[in-house]
């Protein structure tokens, strides 16, 4: 069974596990051991299978947790050179990775893609296990060419849909925060993603999950509502996070 359990998205943290069989790996690990671990086990996660964590970029909300959680489970941390090079982890194995080079853990061939974002060098990963392609793909200011790509092959995709336009636009944010997060390397808004949704949709029975919702300037029903009306898919088929602790295991196969 090919599952993703999504245990945070969002500024406050972010992680995701993939799981095929009793093999998993992590993406991102923004919130500490303590609260991982607890979320994990609500989704029935059994920690000893996760294999690796993986590294989209060095933002707080990615990689507050990486250290103690890959001490903790006793994991090798993978990311590019120059993250590698932008936070500090303490005492972990690393394994390094470049963008756009395939890499194999167990059973998961990871493709890292470029992402255009205020970081050192941040990327997506798009994850084919099972004969199903998992695409992981938040912090961007707008979508690369890869990435579009690799929306399209995707069966199962989390997208950024971080901000919706007039709440970013009529809130509280200061001006400079606002131009940073609509900017080329911030953040995609509801519409962004929506259009790259509908560009790529190939196949029928994709599954979308919207990630990195902002809790300041998006709701998940403006979120939902903003891409089902421009795609047209039904509502009900677009999931995300509800609320701050909220997690999600969605099965890609059986
Ligand atoms: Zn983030
Ligand atoms: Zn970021």
């Amino acid at each position: 069974m090919l599952e993703v359990q999504v245990i945070a998205s969002g500024s406050d943290g972010n992680c995701t596990v993939i799981q095929l069989d009793d093999e998993a790996i992590m993406i991102d690990a923004g919130l500490s051991y303590s609260k991982t671990h607890k979320l994990l086990e609500r989704e029935g996660v059994d920690e000893s299978a996760i294999k690796a964590l993986l590294v989209t970029h060095e933002h707080a909300d990615h990689v507050n947790g990486v250290g103690p959680i890959a001490r903790k489970l006793g994991i090798p941390v993978y990311c590019n050179p120059a993250t590698l090079g932008s936070f500090n982890p303490g005492s972990v194995d690393f394994s390094i990775i470049q963008t756009l080079q395939r890499f194999r853990i167990g059973n998961f061939d990871i493709l890292p893609l470029p992402t255009l974002h205020d970081a050192a060098d941040p990327c997506a990963f798009t994850v084919s296990a099972g004969g199903k392609n998992i695409l992981v793909a938040t912090d961007t200011g707008r979508f690369t060419f890869p990435l579009r790509q690799a929306l399209e092959d995707a069966d199962f995709a989390i997208v950024e849909a971080n901000y919706d336009n007039r709440m970013l636009h009529e809130g509280p944010y200061p001006e400079p925060l606002k131009r940073r997060i609509a900017g080329d390397h911030g953040h995609m808004c509801n519409a962004d993603s929506a259009r790259e949704i509908k560009n790529t949709a190939l196949k029928p029975d994709r599954t979308i999950f919207l990630g990195h919702l902002s809790k300041h300037n998006n709701t998940p029903d403006i979120a939902r509502d903003t891409v089902a009306e421009y795609t047209g898919i039904k509502r009900y088929k677009i999931d995300c996070l509800e609320f701050l602790g909220d997690t999600r295991t969605v099965t890609v196969s059986r």
